[in-house]
């Protein structure tokens, strides 16, 4: 009864198969091998944008942080969710690789920034020589709450910002599990939505330290190539890295395990629903949820061996992987039942 987080699930065996076959004889390094320029041209495809250019790094904070550098100078502000993973979970690496840019707190409920609430961030945004200049809007699909942007939602918020001259981050750390939830293709749900970057993740859903960042204009390229190097998150043996992302795209199955993810939630969300006394806190998306329950459910859970994430006040955080069983699910329900 592992609901603690996705990425401490295992890599599926297709992914550690894949790796075997890398690991055949001499590779060109730093990215110039045959894996990386195949999954180059699987990503432009996916996202049907041909001009995209892709480079892996090893931390979702990595693509994160890189990818706002691009757009924000020191003197610039990043807008996000005040619950944003940028936000509270980087230990200020965006503020870092931007050279000192602010990170701007942006309210809305369920986890997502609300139009009105990036209205008022960004017409109420003193524009003077005294303040931080408003840079780069940064969405999180599947969001800190667990819930998902529809390519509609990001194209609102997208509008909103460029009209005001910001670029657009998307963090999808769990972004198979946001396509796998609303059947979006990966290019409505970013460059057709106003997206200029997505940090593209691997590691929740079944890699290990594989993450892309996608830009979709490639002219930011090369300075993110600089910016990769300077941050010593080159991976000289990158064919690793590439092998995995590769296979994780084979025949959809990146699609498959963020589904497999979700469903797993959804039935747990539905076991907690007939649960006196839980609650859950935020609509139920995807693979994360957050809910309420007696202290004694908990105790139960616990005593149990169940490992997940409390927040105290009896809240607390339940996460689905690929490989969470109707049986790992149905066994915890059991718990809280008691
Ligand atoms: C997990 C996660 C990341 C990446 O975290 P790392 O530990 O740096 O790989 C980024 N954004 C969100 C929303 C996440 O949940």
């Amino acid at each position: 009864m592992f609901f603690a987080s996705d990425n401490a699930a295992p890599c599926p065996p297709a992914i550690m198969d894949a790796l075997v076959r890398a690991n055949e004889g001499f590779a060109k390094s730093y990215g110039a091998d045959a894996h990386m320029a195949r999954l180059r041209d699987t990503i432009r495809t996916l996202f049907d944008a041909p001009e995209a250019e892709v480079h892996l790094v090893t931390t979702g904070t990595a693509a994160n942080a890189l990818s706002l550098a691009l757009y924000t100078p020191p003197y610039g502000a990043v807008l996000c969710h005040r619950h944003a993973h940028i936000a509270e979970d980087e230990c200020g690496a965006p503020e870092f690789f931007t050279a000192g840019a602010k990170l701007q707190l942006v309210d809305g409920v369920d986890g997502k920034i609300s139009a009105d609430g990036l209205i008022a961030a960004l017409e109420g945004a003193d524009r003077s020589v005294h303040a931080v200049q408003p840079s780069c809007l940064s969405l999180t699909n599947v969001s800190e709450a667990g819930t998902v942007y529809t390519p509609a939602e990001i194209a609102a918020l997208a509008k909103l910002a460029k009209s005001h001259g910001l670029g657009v981050h998307l963090d999808g750390a769990r972004f198979a599990n946001a396509l796998a939830t609303t059947g979006a293709t990966p290019a409505d749900m970013t460059w057709r939505a106003g997206v200029d970057v997505l940090s593209l993740g691997g590691t929740k859903n079944g890699l290990m330290a594989a993450e892309a960042v996608v830009l979709f204009n490639p002219a930011k390229s090369w300075e993110l190539e600089l910016r990769r190097k300077r941050a010593g998150h080159l991976t000289s043996k990158m064919r690793y890295v590439a092998a995995q992302m590769e296979a994780w795209f084979e025949g959809g199955r990146w699609l498959d395990m963020a589904a497999h993810a979700n469903a797993m939630a959804a039935r747990l969300a539905a076991g907690l629903h007939a649960i006196e006394g839980a609650e859950l806190l935020y609509p139920v998306d995807a693979n994360m949820l957050f809910a309420r329950l007696p202290d004694a459910a908990h105790a139960r859970a616990k005593a149990a061996g169940a490992q997940y994430h409390e927040m105290g006040d009896g809240t607390c955080r339940l996460v689905c992987a690929w490989c969470t069983t109707d049986a790992h699910v149905d066994a915890l329900l059991a718990t809280f039942r008691g």
